[in-house]
């Protein structure tokens, strides 16, 4: 496994992006300083590995895609507000890279993914990156999240269903975030949901485009 990349994976090349970032609006330095240690060549294949720090989502097979980086930053530091969550669901696993970033900025990341294949991988990748603050589980039938272990500190949704579930609205924690694309296909919106003494509030951040989330529609 080569952490610090070379020629397009180099170290340099990353530091491009997170400028590029920087230049964009994000302006949480521990989430830049988190993507710029972060080897994201690791989560995609070989062959598209030196497009791994270009501003762009990139397919993982299966018919998904590992989120644009700018999209990544944006989520993370949204759900973060300058803060350290203790206990942190994400949905949507897939390569593992947003798994990664939060398990270094979190207390504890739980992340539910429903292709198989794509969570042994990422939890493999995990455990050779020696993060032990990850538990992984497969998602089954029509439940989302995982609210066994709820409520959480902040949600992080990677994929869009078109109305918000309500499920997840209960497994968000009093004084909870959560940062989730709601929407038809090319009509996507990003939000941010607060759960406040008095109920929810709902903020819209931006247009976004994501996978489907699967189950509710
Ligand atoms: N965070 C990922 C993005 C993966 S794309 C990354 O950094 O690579 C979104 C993922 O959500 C896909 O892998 C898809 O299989 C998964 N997904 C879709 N619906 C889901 C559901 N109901 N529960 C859990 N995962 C779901």
């Amino acid at each position: 496994m080569n952490l610090n990349g070379i020629g397009m994976t180099s170290l340099r090349t990353r530091a491009r992006l997170i400028n590029s970032l920087r230049d964009m609006g994000i302006t949480d330095e521990k989430v830049l300083s988190t993507m710029l240690d972060t080897p994201r060549h690791l989560f995609v294949d070989e062959g598209i590995a030196t497009h791994a720090y270009d501003n762009s989502s990139l397919p993982i097979g299966y018919g998904q895609t590992i989120s644009q980086p700018y999209i990544v930053a944006l989520m993370t530091q949204i759900m973060l507000d300058g803060k350290k969550p203790a206990k942190v669901l994400e949905i949507g696993t897939g390569s593992g890279y947003q798994t990664t970033i939060l398990s270094k900025l979190v207390g504890t990341v739980y992340s539910v993914e429903r292709i198989e294949p794509l969570l042994k991988q990422a939890k493999r990748l995990h455990y050779k990156l020696r993060l032990r603050n990850i538990y992984h589980k497969l998602a089954k039938g029509n439940t989302f999240g995982w609210p066994d272990v709820g409520p959480f500190d902040g949600i992080l949704v990677t994929a869009a269903p078109q109305t918000i579930p309500e499920e997840l609205y209960t497994q968000l924690a009093p004084g909870g975030r959560m940062v989730i694309p709601s929407g038809k296909d090319n009509a996507q919106q990003l939000y941010l949901i607060e759960r406040t003494s008095g109920g929810f509030t709902k903020t819209r951040i931006e247009s976004v485009r994501f996978v489907p989330l699967i189950g509710n529609n």
